[in-house]
């Protein structure tokens, strides 16, 4: 077997470990378990770790389901070069007798078969960066994973004959506004003219999508230390300080007010109502990710409001407030896992069939120019004791 075993690449912010990497091991850890059975096979997830002080990692690593990890500990990887990390992790996996001193490897094994990377600012540019080293594909921003055998016919892949690909990884992102997936294959040239193999078959996950395994200090596994060569090219950019910036806005509120692109009659006037009405129940305004790209005309006073600061979903913050009020916002699944976790949500929308309805537990079907100042009325009433 040329190809075995899934690589899970493990993100961390200096020593201090991202959700996403749980999150990633255990829907590995899912999948791998069911494949094993499936195909009466002993693959493993295998867990990469670079950094600097990051033993401790591993162990966790471990616990949250990865059957073994090799990590990487040298003070030039404190912080993330993507180059210098693309290198080190495409030597590794496609290194045999360091894959061999973890897990059980074929005499044929010369590169992973999947290998998971988080769909962030680091591992969007890092997987890209991997797998042009390891020449094969990519999917970015999957929410969706499977594993099945298909049945294709393709003029490319398979010159116009039907053939079977075993053991596909399935990846699913979701595309047009998040409402419809797209399923990413890579796969194999099989067709003589121009034959190529594509593994591993890999792909960026987004953050928040899958849930960890429980953490279990019983989990065993075996850890391995990979001696990296750090070269002079390694060493041409140099971090001398690294500042984290506070940002502008907290949205660690109990109450959220949260508008998208249904704004989009009447902009500013429909962000001055939000604002009164956000002002009256004490809520902080967070916005979808497409008012960030600025995309309307508004006083220059309310631009603050399109802000990347502001933003809730898989590109920008996780929330979870007491109550959520979603204002012209459609519902797109990149939306939702960030405020996924509001114990209480509501939504505003003139499309009584709109997806948001389905995550809300009170869906107002009408438009935010109507309801908003009825809204506002009652506050104020309740405020003056008329109510
Ligand atoms: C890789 C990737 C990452 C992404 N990350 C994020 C992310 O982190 N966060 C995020 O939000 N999105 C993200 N997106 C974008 C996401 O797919 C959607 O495109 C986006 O969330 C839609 O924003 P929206 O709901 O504001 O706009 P739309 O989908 O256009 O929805 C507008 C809604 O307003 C309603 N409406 C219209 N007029 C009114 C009115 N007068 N009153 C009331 N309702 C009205 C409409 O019925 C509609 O439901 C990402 C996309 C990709 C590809």
């Amino acid at each position: 077997m040329k190809y075995q075993h899934l690589f899970v690449i493990f993100e961390h912010d200096d020593g201090k470990p991202l959700s996403v990497s749980y999150e990633m091991i255990g829907e590995a850890k899912r999948l791998m378990d069911k494949y094993n059975v499936r195909y009466n096979s002993n693959e493993s997830v295998i867990a990469i770790i670079l950094g600097s002080n990051i033993r401790e990692l591993c162990n966790e690593a471990i616990y949250y389901g990865a059957d073994a990890v090799i990590f990487v500990d040298h003070p030039e990887l404190r912080y993330v070069k993507n180059d210098t990390y693309a290198r080190i992790i495409s030597n590794i996996v496609s290194n045999r007798e360091v894959v061999s001193k973890v897990v059980e490897c074929s005499e044929q094994y010369i590169k992973p078969r999947y290998i998971f990377f988080a769909a962030d600012s680091i591992g969007r540019h890092l997987s890209a960066s991997t797998l042009a080293a390891l020449d094969s594909g990519l999917a970015s921003d999957v929410n969706k994973l499977e594993i099945d055998d298909i049945v294709l016919r393709h003029t490319q892949k398979t010159g116009g004959k039907e053939e079977k690909y075993e053991k596909t990884l399935i990846m699913y992102r979701p595309d047009f506004s998040g409402f419809l997936w797209t399923q990413i294959l890579c796969l194999d040239n099989r067709d003589e003219a121009n034959k190529k193999d594509f593994h591993p078959q890999a792909c960026s996950i987004i953050p928040h999508v899958f849930e960890p395994l429980e953490r279990d200090i019983n989990r065993k596994g075996k850890i391995i230390e990979y001696k990296a060569s750090i070269e002079e090219i390694d060493q041409a950019i140099k971090i001398i300080k690294r500042e984290v910036i506070k940002s502008e806005v907290s949205l660690d509120k109990d109450i959220i007010v949260a508008f998208g692109r249904g704004i989009r009659d009447d902009p500013s006037n429909n962000i001055k109502i939000i604002e009164e009405f956000a002002k009256m129940i004490n809520a902080e305004i967070a916005i979808s990710l497409p008012l960030s790209k600025q995309p309307y005309n508004v006083d220059s006073n309310l631009k603050r409001y399109f802000s990347i600061a502001r933003v809730v979903g898989s590109s920008g913050k996780k929330v979870a407030p007491k109550l959520y009020i979603a204002i012209g916002i459609s519902g797109a699944s990149q939306h939702i896992v960030g405020m996924k976790d509001a114990e209480y949500v509501i939504a505003i929308n003139s499309d009584a069939n709109a997806p948001i309805k389905d995550e809300s537990d009170l869906f107002i079907h009408g438009r935010m120019e109507d309801v908003l100042p009825v809204l506002i009325d009652e506050l104020r009433g309740v405020k003056h004791g008329k109510v």
